[in-house]
Parts: structure tokens; sequence; C-alpha cells
């Protein structure tokens, strides 16, 4: 998923930058909570992780402002060991959860998975449909019990469908998923990606919805 991290602090943000895109995120990165609005503007993100203790504006402030004004993005705020008030508020001021600093890079994986499942109402991890099998924490993809390799923007598109298997995304709807700030995107990426998943998992798994986008085939 694309994350928008809100971070001051430069190691800090360059280690969960870095993590965050071994997991296979896309991650657009800035350091003030002025940034950060300015930023969600487009709509292009799917989570925001979102340090507190900003230079400026608060990240409290922040999540305020973005729930005043109806966005349900979902927030996994960041705080000091001991800033209990502040969890309490920022979860209080609608944060999805919270974690304290330092925090295991695995923990934070598990609990953006915990809240991205929370968003989409699934009880469990892995996405299912038909014959497909898709598990966000192992990044394994199973067709018919068999493990099928794809890249990461492969299974990043196809996580993006099955996540929400009636809904046809738009090609923009993809790239915005894919790719961040820093990448440069071919004018027919998406096409390549769809055409070789379409290849490894079967012409019948993806379909085009002409002058929308694609969707997920009725049964993969
Ligand atoms: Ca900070």
């Amino acid at each position: 998923m694309r994350i928008l991290l809100v971070e001051d602090d430069p190691m800090v943000g360059a280690a969960l930058r870095k993590g965050l895109q071994q997991d296979g995120h896309t991650v657009d990165w800035v350091s003030e909570a002025t940034a950060a609005q300015a930023a969600l503007i487009p709509a292009a993100h799917d989570l925001m992780l979102l340090d507190l203790g900003l230079p400026g504006k608060s990240g409290l402030a922040l999540l305020a402002d973005l729930r005043r004004a109806g966005n349900p993005l979902p927030v996994i705020i960041c705080t000091a060991r001991d800033a209990v008030a502040d969890r309490v508020k920022g979860l209080d001021l609608g944060a999805d959860d919270y974690l304290v600093k330092p925090f295991a890079f695995e923990e934070l994986g598990a609990r953006i998975r915990a809240v991205t499942r929370r968003r989409l109402g699934q009880p469990a991890n892995r996405l299912v449909h038909g014959a497909l099998v898709l598990d966000p924490a192992s990044h394994e993809v199973l067709l018919e019990g068999r493990p099928v390799a794809l890249s990461a923007r492969e299974f990043a598109i196809l996580e993006a469908l099955m996540e929400r298997p009636s809904a046809v995304l738009s090609r923009a709807q993809i790239e915005d998923r894919l790719y961040g700030w820093e990448d440069e995107v071919a004018s027919n990426a998406v096409e390549v990606h769809v055409h070789n998943l379409r290849r490894k998992l079967g012409d019948a798994t993806i379909r085009t919805v002409r002058g929308l986008g694609y969707s997920l085939g009725r049964d993969s």
C-alpha cells in the first residue's frame, strides 16, 4: 500500500522508509504536519504513520484537523514511552492504533496489517478469491495451492484488487498506490504488470473494464 510517513527524526524516518519499502509498500516521507496536509490533498495514500512530536504543528493537531474534515485515512501514531496522555488523546481523536518508540519493525508490519483488516472488515489476513490466495504477511501468493512468484509491484496490484473484489480500480488509482513522489512512472507500466499477472495467474484472473480500469475476474 502507499503510506504517508510523517517523522521529523532523519534517522528514524530513513529506517522506517527503508523497512516499509522492503515490505513492499510505497512510502512518501514528510517531516512536518503542514507538508503532510499538503500531501494528503490528492487522497492517494492508504495509511498514515504519524509521529506525534513534530516541529511546528503537532501530530495531534494534524490528526484532529484530518478527522474534523471527515478524512477517514487510517492513522497509526508513534509516541514516546512516557506519553500515555498523548496516546489516549490520539486514539480519542481518531487514530486507529499506536506504537510506542522504539518499536520492533515486525510489530509495525503486523499493526499495519491489522488496521488494514479492520478497514476492509476482514477477520483474517489472507485474501481468498476462488483458487487464488494472497497472504500479505508472508507475501505469498498461491494458485490452486501452488506458490506463484510475483514481483513487488505485481503483488501490490493483486493485493489492491483482492482487497475489494467487486471494485473496479482505474489505472490512476493503481499508479497512486504503486508509485511514490520519487518514482518515475512509464505510461504503460500498469498495463505491463497486469499483462505479467495474467501470464502467471491465467488470463481470466484480471478483467479489463473498458474505459474504467481493472477488476478481479469473477472466478479465478
Ligand atoms: Ca519527533
